[in-house]
């Protein structure tokens, strides 16, 4: 299916150094347990999470006493999964509320990562399952960013709301909030700057959005999603934690798994960093964005 397929390399990479980690050995015993949380490691899986799962399947083979290393693929499938269980925030994409609408997303990350092309994703899903969309062109530093996104709301046949460049992004937001409730929309989404070199910059240009927005409808926004380059790895969780310091990001969607074997970055983000993987990118396509569940994508990286 479309996970296997886009988390081919990741997957490639970890089946790899696992078996090299295991290699000539028939019990795991420390050397390979240690061989393993390299491999963890540098699967880019993340410090704290490998020592957590290292830990897990200490406890296991001290229990069970003979562990055969042809059993570790299957043993790692579980412990890892065993992180998530349980986890009060699995789910599968966004879940809108029956109680008010419309939907407001607010979209933020660095530029590069995909942050349009997410939005351009979710706007032509949305649509598909026959939701109202609009969208906000709140980047309003980058022209190129505003064209990005209007070709991207004619992909998905949805409305781009934009003011010129250089204008207020508040301003903007204000608008496409407005226009959605006089149009009876389902769902908002903003595209705004990512510029995280000026923290405080950002912090009061998101605040000051959000604020406006809140005007329109308090409700908003509903979701401010974070949108990461899985194909950094490390550099992603890194990425993200400074967001979340700067702003109250509720839901992360990472991006460009499909070419990179780093994708084992999202066992340790879904698991260290407390916001909730809401989305997966596996392509540049309009299709190619997946809603994302812990225990599946576990699965689909062990098989
Ligand atoms: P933005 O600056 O954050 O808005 O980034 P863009 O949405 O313009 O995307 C930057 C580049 O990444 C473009 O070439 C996209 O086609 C590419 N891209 C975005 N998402 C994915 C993905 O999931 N997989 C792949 N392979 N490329 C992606």
């Amino acid at each position: 299916e479309v996970l296997d397929t886009g988390l081919q390399k990741t997957k490639k990479s970890v089946i790899d150094k696992i078996t090299h980690a295991i290699a000539g050995k028939s019990r795991v015993d420390d050397e390979v347990l240690d061989n393993v949380e390299g491999a963890l490691i540098s699967s880019d899986v993340g410090i704290d999470t490998t020592l957590e799962i290292i830990s897990r399947i200490e406890a296991r083979v001290a229990k069970e006493k003979y562990v055969n290393t042809s059993e570790l693929t299957s043993i790692l499938k579980e412990e890892i999964s065993a992180l998530f269980a349980g986890d009060p925030t699995e789910t599968e994409g966004f879940v809108f509320p029956d109680d008010h609408k419309p939907f407001v997303i607010m979209v933020v990350g660095v530029n590069g990562v995909g942050k349009t092309t997410t939005i351009g994703k979710l706007a032509y899903q949305f649509k598909q399952a026959g939701l109202k969309v609009v969208l906000g062109a709140a980047d309003t530093f980058r022209a190129a960013a505003v064209d990005q996104l209007c070709i991207w709301g004619e992909r998905a046949g949805v409305p781009v709301i934009k003011q010129q460049m250089g204008s207020d992004p508040a301003s903007v937001a204000f608008d496409t909030v407005s226009h959605a409730v006089a149009s009876g929309a389902d769902v908002v989404i903003i595209d705004t700057a990512g510029r995280l070199h000026n923290k405080v910059g950002l912090m009061n240009e998101l605040t000051k959005i959000k604020n406006v927005m809140k005007k329109v409808v308090a409700t908003a926004p509903d979701e401010i999603l974070l949108v990461l380059d899985g194909s950094t790895g490390q550099n992603a969780f890194e990425q993200a934690k400074q967001f979340i310091k700067a702003t109250d990001v509720t839901s992360l969607a990472i991006t460009k798994l499909d070419g990179t074997a780093k994708g084992g970055a999202v066992i340790g983000i879904s698991h260290e960093l407390n916001v909730p993987v809401r989305y997966i990118g596996l392509g540049e396509q309009i299709n190619d964005l997946q809603p994302f569940n812990n225990r599946e994508f576990v699965e689909s990286l062990f098989e």
